[in-house]
């Protein structure tokens, strides 16, 4: 197995790494750091989950420390870009920890809080700035940052970066970098706007797919409750009640409705915290630090407030309403079966959202179990709680099947590859991340 020494990693991020407790590479690190180091741009096909963030944060600080040179006031030499403030405080942290004994300087410049102290830092230069689209709009407009000087940019999670309507803010910043740039190009999918996207940034880049064992939606035991939109949580309550429910992610598709849905739930004595845009950064921080430390037994979430966000352990994931979109039902179920895990996925529908599970089911080629609430009988069954490994019935696929299956998806929706041209390039690696058995530290 490939060790990170083998990489030819700085021994400066070697020793991190081991204070880490990092032993090996996972596969996208082991394929994308060397042409990272060679200064090749990348096109990642990766979840969260993967070990994404270091496959990408250990080659630029490795870039930053062989020629260290101070930043220039007001400028950055490596420029990360997420979709939610706290999945850029997670890739600094990231930073931190795998630059802490290399010397550099991480800034992260995120909306909700005061401009201020971001100014501050940005005035003296920083090596690596991590920043959400919108903000970093605001400190280029106000000429607190310039990047004219940025040698290298990862767009990560690219694809939730669409779904937030962020496109037209990160062209903008993209073309206020130089053109000789190292580009880092980082989606789950690849829906057409970021296939067109990624062949407008990238040059030349190697392409690594990383897909877990098999697809989340074949790893993930799947359940729909058909039940009118009033008797819904009441439901919900009644679900929560089992303690199989240990950490359970619920997902609603307005912060109103959140709202709503951790009222109830406390009101019925189940214990919960809701998370969305409207909240402070404070408060969701809170809620996740609760739900990560199992204080909170329910997190009640948009699609927004939740995805990116790295909490391993999740039991059962409710859709109380179905998505707008079935790529975000997929995300959503995803946050369970994290690492080649399963899990269960409940969701609640009702009669007007029935078109939206059929567009589910096609997207996953799959039909949910159903369990009729609205007939007598017990909402339980027994779905919820036979073991997991007896109630899957999808079969298992090979990695390579999955990756086909998922690459097919993406073609047939851009009418074109992955990088918008016609040929895959040699370099291009696909890989079967079967994660908990390759890597068990995943
Ligand atoms: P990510 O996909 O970047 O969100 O990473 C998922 C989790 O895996 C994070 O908690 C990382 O700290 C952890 N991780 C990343 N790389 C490794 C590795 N090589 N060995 C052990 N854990 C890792």
């Amino acid at each position: 197995m490939t060790q990170f020494a083998d990489l030819g990693l700085a021994e400066v991020l070697l020793r991190a790494l081991e204070r880490e407790g990092y032993v090996s590479p996972t596969p996208i690190q082991a394929r994308a750091i060397p042409p990272l180091l060679q200064g090749r741009d990348l096109l990642g096909i990766a979840q969260t989950g993967t070990g994404k963030t270091a496959a990408f944060a250990l080659p630029i600080l490795h870039r930053l420390v062989s020629a260290r040179r101070r930043p220039a006031p007001h400028s950055v030499r490596a420029l990360v870009l997420a979709p939610t403030r706290e999945l850029a405080a997670q890739i600094a942290e990231s930073f931190r920890a795998y630059g802490r004994f290399a010397g550099v300087s991480v800034g992260v410049v995120v909306g909700g809080v005061a401009h201020g102290p971001q100014i501050k830092a940005l005035a003296g230069g920083l090596d690596v700035l991590v920043a959400t689209p919108g903000r970093l709009l605001d400190h280029l407009a106000s000429r607190h940052l310039r990047l004219d000087a940025a040698e290298v940019i990862v767009l990560d999670e690219a694809d939730h970066m669409l779904d937030l309507g962020f496109l037209p803010p990160i062209r903008q910043i993209v073309a206020r970098l130089p053109n000789n740039r190292q580009n880092l190009f980082f989606s789950a999918t690849m829906p057409k706007e970021i296939a067109g996207l990624a062949a407008a940034m990238l040059r030349d880049p190697v392409e690594v797919s990383v897909t877990p064992g098999a697809p989340v939606a074949e790893r993930v035991d799947q359940r729909v409750f058909f039940v009118d939109g009033a008797a819904k949580r009441d439901l919900l309550v009644e679900l929560l009640a089992d303690p199989a429910f240990a950490r359970a992610l619920v997902f609603t598709r307005t912060k109103r409705g959140a709202d709503r849905v951790a009222q109830h739930l406390e009101r019925a004595g189940v214990g919960s915290a809701a998370i969305h845009g409207n909240k402070s950064q404070s408060q969701r921080q809170q809620a996740l630090e609760g739900f990560r430390r199992g204080r909170t037994r329910v997190l009640v979430a948009t699609d927004i407030a939740a995805r990116g966000i790295d909490v391993d352990g999740v039991t059962h994931v409710v859709n109380f309403e179905l998505p707008e979109t079935p790529e975000a039902y997929v995300h959503r179920i995803g946050r369970t079966a994290r690492a080649g895990a399963g899990g269960a996925a409940i969701s609640l529908c009702d009669n007007s959202e029935r078109p939206l599970l059929r567009a589910i089911e096609k997207l996953t080629r799959q039909s949910l179990a159903v369990i009729d609430r609205r007939s007598a009988g017990s909402p339980h069954e027994d779905a919820t709680r036979r073991p997991l490994q007896q109630q899957r019935r999808a079969p298992e696929r090979s990695g390579q099947d999955a990756v086909m299956r998922i690459k097919s998806l993406a073609k047939a929706r851009a009418g074109k590859s992955f990088t918008g041209r016609p040929t895959l390039r040699p370099q291009r690696e696909v890989e079967r991340c079967a994660t908990s058995v390759t890597h068990p530290a995943l």
